[in-house]
């Protein structure tokens, strides 16, 4: 892209309804098309155990880097007219979805406002969203909270497994 402006953002992917990876597969197709960003890296995909409401499948999870010179709030606009497009619907918090896409990290920036936190809170917490993205940026660091690596340590007691 050449994008003097264009940050790094790194993106969470989850599905664990209908062909989880063929939603994960339309998910890296939607990213490479955004406006003003460029797909600069996809993770190995995994596969999770749920982990709050766990009376459903498990999840095909992987992460995206982006290149991007989109402001947060339009890149999260675009992430969730994606999700719309490939079918999800709210039914349930924490319920089954089609695709779920998160924006976990902008930049080096920390956004609170009323329909964006980032770093995403689950972030520092979530095996399933630490472990690719640290395949992606081994020396990540979460603003405000700290390595990812160390993140990681502490929630190696959730199920996770590479699988493509
Ligand atoms: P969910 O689909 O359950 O992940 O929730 C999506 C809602 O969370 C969206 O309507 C966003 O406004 C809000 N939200 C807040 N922070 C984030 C973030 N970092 N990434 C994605 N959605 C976010």
């Amino acid at each position: 892209m050449g994008n003097r402006d264009a940050l790094p953002a790194f993106i969470g992917i989850g599905s664990n309804l209908g062909d989880a990876e063929a939603y994960v597969a339309r998910a890296w197709d939607e990213l490479g098309r955004l406006p003003r960003t460029r797909l600069a890296a996809r993770s190995s995909l995994y596969r999770s155990a749920p982990l709050y409401y766990t009376e459903q499948a498990d999840f095909v999870n992987a992460v995206a880097r982006l290149d991007t010179s989109l402001p947060a709030l339009d890149l999260l606009d675009a992430l969730l007219s994606i999700e719309r497009r490939c079918g999800r619907q709210r039914r349930r918090l924490n319920g089954p979805r089609t695709l779920d896409l998160d924006l976990l990290l902008y930049g080096r920036q920390v956004i609170t406002h009323g329909r964006l936190t980032v770093p995403h809170p689950g972030l520092a917490v979530r095996r399933f969203a630490l472990e690719p993205l640290l395949e992606l940026d081994p020396d990540c660091v979460i603003p405000g909270v700290g390595a990812a690596a160390d993140c990681l340590e502490r929630c190696l007691d959730q199920p996770l497994k590479k699988i493509a």
